[in-house]
């Protein structure tokens, strides 16, 4: 930690606030004088009776945008980083408005608002207005686009929450409304007080004690978080919209499990990585659960010891097929061998000319061995499939430990640039000074310009028990600096705290940016803010007599709350890991492009009214987009089943296959009962006759694949689908075993396709559960049923 002493003060204001204060987005609409509909909602009271788990509510899982030109440019930038964090971690994606009959214009309104679900009516507004640019707030206003009411509103509130009516500022008791479950469904998903659509405890109250009272008191500070989506926000999410897989998540993997999530030693090498949960060189814990749980808390380590210098050891992911052509590795290193012992990130990349692979080098990490698990990034692009590799190798001096990994994750997504880890986070908030800043150290962006961020520990004087988050522009190197542009402009600056949960879609973040407007003067002067700090900036020197240039900080008192930061992983073996990041969001300056295939153009007008648009009559019109439509794009399969078109060419639901799915009526359920491989379902009648003691056995297998397309898109070229049937077997009297045949049957033309496949044998005289595995040639691209013949 670099503790920066002001070395001279400027006179004029050298910090703003963006929010003013404002913590959540209820007191932004508050203070823009909103009375809507639950604080943030449009909405129609004709529309009352409709409701909104229909699927005339939902939109396409590709949603339409249009950000106005009014919003300002930092918000544009965060809404596209509120995207990413939806493909990231849901099925859902985004795409520029093209034309299609309805779709999201998002404005800058007096407030964040938005109505619930897709309400058919062309252009729909979302309101991000100012002080709603943060990413939380837009990721809250379009689930409610998306199809979600509030946390508190769910007909089962009140098991869970206190509402204290009295204590309900005037008129504003409509906003504790709660709605039966035909009009919001719970999606059989458990009250969630961490949700990202609950009310904090203190909305719309009318003194200062709370509005709602949790049941469990340990949550009446969890509630009304505005971090990230919680885990169940995306169950939701993913449920309503039958959600298999998010669009830029690759592979996550803590070592828990003994498969090592696919991983593989590499072919050849002459060492193996090892999964253990403790070296005697170090580490001595995982990193995942730092040996906080007995009996957990793997890693994988390549020994250093007794290798000889040179060997190798190669750990290669599973393979992934990448979609975007750029990715990003995340992961967790240890080193405690020897300087000279190294670790080098390489891809192995197919195609068809290279079935085999061919192998690509990325990178080293390098440095001395440290006494700490460190996070490392590492940027990839990569657009074949591929598998990551990580390669250790054995250098020439004597080691006392060697090579650990833990905690991996690949996603298709920037890596953040610069990380600043604060040790013993618990005693910095403790023991800095009410009104303090602590200083990162300053980053070089990719632009030139340096930057650091300043974090008020302790709160301040007006705003106890906050954390504040201020971005600066400092002085680099003089050179650099006289060839740049100033004032610097449209440089969104990105300050993340990371929660450091092993897999990266289940991290809630908490993450702010700010933007440098290059028309942006200082207050009482006319300097601009984002001038060179040589100019506008305070002289400052470090703890190591280092003199620098700090410009004016642009940042909130209300970053984080400390009983938040408290809270879940964003503090791990004692330290904070804050990830910086410069963007340069100039494009998002002009307009963003009508669609060409229209003429309307949306209309830029801002509403300051909570009144909707009348709705359009919601007669079913026929899609304009280009995409035929399919009978599968109506149906929603839960628990991650496809939607596959049967004989008749009509929609139906299979399940996944390879995990524990029954499928019984509109949704795969958990079997969670049987071995791995078990995906289907039996029903078997044991009928035994007396002449001609043939047992006749009916099997009904539920048996799911992949439609060819899919495959494909997939890069999964093997033709072969595997699945296991379950039998219910008696040995027939008087025999010594019954046998029964398993015959594949095309649906089209059962001559031609009917073979058999396998054979099954009894010996019990009681019936018993038998087992098969069959494989089917899918060449056809179509489904195939495996039946259970008569036995002879
Ligand atoms: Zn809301």
């Amino acid at each position: 930690v670099l503790l920066c002493v002001p070395y001279s003060t400027l006179t004029s204001d050298t910090q703003v606030d963006v929010d003013d204060g404002k913590a959540d987005l209820f007191d932004v609409n508050e203070g823009a004088g909103l009375d809507l509909f639950e604080g943030d909602i449009l909405y129609d009271e004709r529309e009352q009776k409709n409701s909104i788990i229909g699927d005339q509510y939902k939109w396409p899982k590709t949603v339409p945008y249009y950000l106005q030109d009014d919003l300002d440019v930092n918000a544009k930038g965060v809404i596209l980083k509120a995207f990413e964090q939806y493909r990231l971690k849901s099925c859902i994606d985004f795409k520029p408005w093209s034309g299609e009959e309805n779709y999201i214009s998002v404005f800058k309104g007096s407030g964040c608002f938005s109505s619930v679900g897709n309400r058919r009516v062309g252009k729909q507004r979302l309101s991000i207005g100012s002080g709603c640019d943060r990413i939380a707030t837009i990721e809250h206003e379009f689930l409610h686009a998306l199809g979600f009411w509030h946390e508190q509103s769910r007909s089962d509130r009140d098991d869970y929450v206190t509402i204290m009516w009295d204590r309900i500022s005037e008129g504003r008791e409509h906003n504790f409304n709660k709605y039966n479950d035909s009009t919001s469904s719970s999606l059989n998903v458990p009250y969630d007080y961490t949700s990202m659509m609950h009310y904090s405890k203190n909305a719309f109250r009318n003194g200062t004690e709370p509005t709602i009272v949790t049941k469990i008191p340990a949550f009446a500070d969890v509630i009304g978080q505005r971090m990230e989506f919680s885990d169940s926000d995306l169950l939701k999410l993913n449920r309503m919209y039958g959600c298999a897989r998010s669009s830029t998540f690759l592979d996550t993997c803590d070592f828990e499990r003994e498969n090592i999530c696919g991983m593989i030693q590499g072919p050849e090498d002459q060492a193996d990585w090892e999964r253990v949960s403790t070296v005697t060189g170090g580490p001595t814990t995982d990193y995942t659960n730092l040996g906080r749980c007995t009996g957990h808390g793997y890693f994988m380590h390549f020994s250093t010891v007794s290798a000889t210098s040179g060997n190798k050891a190669l750990l290669e992911s599973r393979l992934l097929y990448p979609k975007r052509g750029y990715q990003c590795l995340q992961f967790f290193y240890y080193n405690s061998g020897h300087t000279s012992d190294q670790l080098s990130i390489w891809v192995r990349e197919y195609d068809e000319a290279n079935p085999n692979g061919t192998l690509r080098f990325i990178q080293t990490i390098d440095g001395p061995p440290q006494n700490l698990w460190q996070l490392h990034h590492v940027s990839l692009a990569v657009s074949k499939k591929f598998r990551v590799i990580f390669e250790g190798t054995k250098g020439s001096g004597s080691s006392a430990g060697g090579l650990s990994l833990d905690d991996i994750n690949v996603s298709e997504t920037m890596c953040p640039e610069h990380i600043w880890r604060v040790n013993n986070f618990l005693s910095v908030m403790e023991t800095t000074p009410q009104g303090t800043a602590i200083y990162s150290p300053r980053f070089h962006s990719k632009y030139g310009y340096t930057f650091q961020m300043g974090l008020y520990p302790n709160g301040t004087i007006d705003y106890p028990g906050e954390l504040g988050a201020f971005a600066h522009l400092t002085s680099g190197d003089n050179a650099v600096d006289a060839s740049l542009e100033w004032p610097s402009a449209w440089k969104q600056i990105t300050m993340m705290l990371m929660d450091q949960n092993t897999d990266i879609r289940k991290r809630m973040s908490n993450q702010r940016s700010i933007t440098t407007d290059p028309t942006q003067v200082i207050a009482g002067s006319t300097n601009f803010y984002w001038d060179n700090p040589r100019k506008v900036g305070m002289e400052v020197t470090e703890a190591d007599g280092t003199k620098y240039f700090r410009g004016p900080g642009l940042g909130t008192y209300v970053y984080l709350t400390q009983a938040r930061a408290r809270s879940r992983d964003f503090i791990k073996g004692g330290d904070a890991i804050f990830l910086l990041t410069m963007e340069d969001i100039s494009h998002l300056v002009p307009s963003q492009p009508l669609p060409s295939t229209t003429t309307a153009k949306p209309n830029t007008s801002q509403p300051t009214t909570a009144k909707p648009e009348t709705p359009k009559p919601e007669t079913p019109k026929p899609t304009t987009t280009s995409k035929p439509s399919s009978p599968c794009d109506k149906v929603t399969c839960e628990n991650d089943g496809v939607c596959v078109l049967d004989n008749g060419g009509v929609a139906v639901c299979r399940c996944k296959v390879g995990d524990d799915w029954w499928y019984t009526g509109d949704r795969c359920q958990f079997k969670g009962s049987t071995q791995d491989w078990i995906v289907t379902a039996v029903v078997a009648s044991v009928c035994v006759l007396a002449v001609m003691l043939i047992v006749t056995i009916t099997s009904v297998v539920c048996l799911k694949k992949k439609y060819k397309k899919r495959m494909q898109a997939a890069g999964d070229d093997i033709p072969y689908q595997h699945a296991a049937v379950a039998l219910c077997l008696t040995r027939a009297p008087n025999r010594h075993w019954t046998r029964l045949k398993l015959m594949a049957a095309s649906p089209e033309d059962d001559a031609v396709d009917r073979r058999p496949i396998r054979r099954v044998r009894s010996k019990s005289d009681t019936p018993y559960l038998a087992e098969a595995r069959i494989s089917l040639n899918l060449e056809t691209g179509r489904e195939q049923t495996a039946h259970v013949s008569d036995a002879t």
